[in-house]
């Protein structure tokens, strides 16, 4: 663009000085126009060269600024028969024609008088005018490295010019028919007068041009780069904003691409269903988002409150029915650490007793072990219980949590996290692990809910050791209010007389 911008912008001052050259030529040619036509007006062939004809020829030129002289010529031999130069040039033979167009001659550097200056002489008939190049020239613009001046149509010579023209290059640009051009090295520009054989033309070098490229770069190349810093800036922010987890999912929160299915949870002994686990869904783009991932981005952009209200949102709204109807059973929710930190649980739930009318049997909380590791939790833990709500520590075994702590924190219920019930029915030193968790359950006098259990050998094992609860594929799979309800109806009926 800087290349383009400063070859035009080049272009333009090319073609301004030409013009301004063109009308110089132009005055120059109507002046030697009608100071020839002047001069041969009414000329008796008998009185030529007599004290009259001279006196005219004196009076015409003075009139023009640029006619320097004018003469009468043999036509045949060129030969200065009188003039305004006085005596001293009659006899001067004009050399040959450097150009001849339409009977008038031009002829370069000429210099009738030893003593004078040089003119070029435009011949037609027997009259001849001086135009004294020199004076010609200076009225042309002088800039630097830069040539200007005109030529006469159809490969005349150059009349007037500053600096040293190629010209050549300018026929060749003529040929074309074009009025411009730039070959690398240089740039022409002529302009061709309409009233007259002159043709204008300007040729700056290569360096001039350049110089105008570097002038246009000098703007384009930072606005070029601010463009690009603001244009990468905004596709930046647009990904974050459109395509970045928790914009996406702040987005699906309002909708229902996110909503709640719920894991039945059983009595082992009795095979009888006590609850279910409330588990978030987002469908993103018709592909579930496993909610591992997006739990965690949402804690780690503040976005855990607004999920965590339309979370305690939909139960209320999913379940209140379905508890009513079978009243003994529970639905657990989990909440994250920031929830309880924030005072965001307490509320939600004195809420969700509230607009359900239900008894805080009727919900258990869940909360990750990991979120007992920093700080501790026993007084929201209290609060919590205080209103009737059970309290689960979930993903037990996997949190490291420092036992004086977990004592001290009165939960009702610990989740056995999955991998230590798959690994308890294996052997080596894991199941050895798995063990001593159970063990360290019923130290801790709290109930077990075992979790991920998948086959009957892992359910009886459980059994074994004292595990009360467990929720698993073998019992059922995450699913709506409505297939938890209908799988009630169909399995319960008589599990418990079974
Ligand atoms: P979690 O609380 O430990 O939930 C149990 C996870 O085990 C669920 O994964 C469930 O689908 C899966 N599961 C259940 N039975 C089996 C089984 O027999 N085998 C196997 N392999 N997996 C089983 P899900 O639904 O993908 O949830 C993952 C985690 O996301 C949850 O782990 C919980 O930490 C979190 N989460 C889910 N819903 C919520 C929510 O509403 N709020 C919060 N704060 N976290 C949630
Ligand atoms: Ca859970
Ligand atoms: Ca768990």
């Amino acid at each position: 663009m800087a290349y383009e911008q400063g070859v035009q912008r080049a272009q333009r001052r090319a073609s301004e000085l030409s013009v301004g050259v063109l009308r110089r030529a132009e005055l120059i040619a109507t002046q030697i126009d009608a100071a020839m036509a002047a001069a041969s007006m009414d000329v008796d062939p008998a009185t030529t060269c007599g004290i009259d004809d001279i006196a005219r020829m004196l009076a015409v030129q003075s009139r023009y600024s640029h006619i320097g002289a004018l003469a009468r010529i043999a036509p045949a031999t060129g030969l200065i028969l009188c003039s305004t130069f006085g005596p001293e040039a009659n006899g001067f033979a004009l050399p040959l024609p450097d150009h001849v167009r339409r009977e008038r001659s031009v002829r370069l550097s000429v210099r009738p008088v030893p003593a004078g200056a040089d003119y070029f002489v435009i011949a037609q008939g027997d009259v001849a005018a001086f135009v004294h190049s020199g004076v010609a020239s200076m009225f042309l613009p002088t800039i630097k490295d830069v040539s200007l001046g005109a030529f006469i149509k159809d490969g005349g010579p150059i009349v007037l010019h500053r600096g040293t023209p190629h010209l050549a290059s300018l026929r060749r640009l003529e040929q074309t028919g074009a009025s411009a051009s730039f070959d690398g090295s240089r740039l022409l520009s002529l302009s061709a007068s309409r009233t007259s054989d002159y043709i204008a033309f300007v040729d700056f070098p290569a360096t001039w041009v350049r110089a105008r490229i570097y002038d246009a770069a000098a703007w384009f190349i930072p606005l070029g780069a601010v463009l690009g810093l603001a244009l990468s800036a905004l596709l930046f922010l647009f990904l974050r904003n459109f395509t970045s987890l928790p914009a996406a999912l702040r987005r699906a929160l309002q909708t229902d691409r996110v909503y709640m299915e719920y894991q039945p949870i059983v009595d082992m002994r009795s095979g009888r269903c006590v609850g279910a686990e409330a588990l978030v869904r987002w469908r993103r783009g018709g592909v579930l988002v496993p909610p591992d991932r997006f739990i965690g981005a949402a804690e780690r952009s503040g976005l855990m409150p607004l999920v965590t209200r339309r979370v305690v949102q939909l139960v209320a709204a999913d379940t209140a029915q379905f508890l009513r109807k079978h009243p003994e059973m529970h639905v657990s929710i989990n909440f994250s650490a920031l929830d309880l930190r924030s005072g965001l649980a307490v509320e939600l739930l004195t809420k969700l007793l509230a607009t359900t009318g239900l008894p805080a049997r009727n919900y258990w909380l869940e909360v990750t072990e990991t979120s007992f590791v920093r700080e501790d939790m026993s007084q929201v833990i209290n609060q919590i219980r205080a209103l009737g709500v059970r309290v689960a520590i979930d993903d037990f075994g996997t949190g490291y949590a420092n036992l004086d702590v977990l004592a001290g924190t009165k939960a009702d219920l610990l989740k056995i996290d999955r991998q230590f019930v798959h690994a308890a029915v294996g052997h080596g030193q894991a199941s050895e692990v798995a063990l001593a968790i159970f063990g360290l359950a019923r130290t801790l006098c709290l109930e077990m809910v075992a979790e991920g259990v998948e086959t009957q050998a892992q359910a009886e094992f459980l059994i074994g050791c004292g595990v009360q609860y467990a929720q698993g594929w073998l019992f059922g799979r995450p699913n709506s209010v409505a297939a938890l309800s209908q799988w009630l109806d169909e399995t319960q009926r008589g599990v418990s007389e079974g």
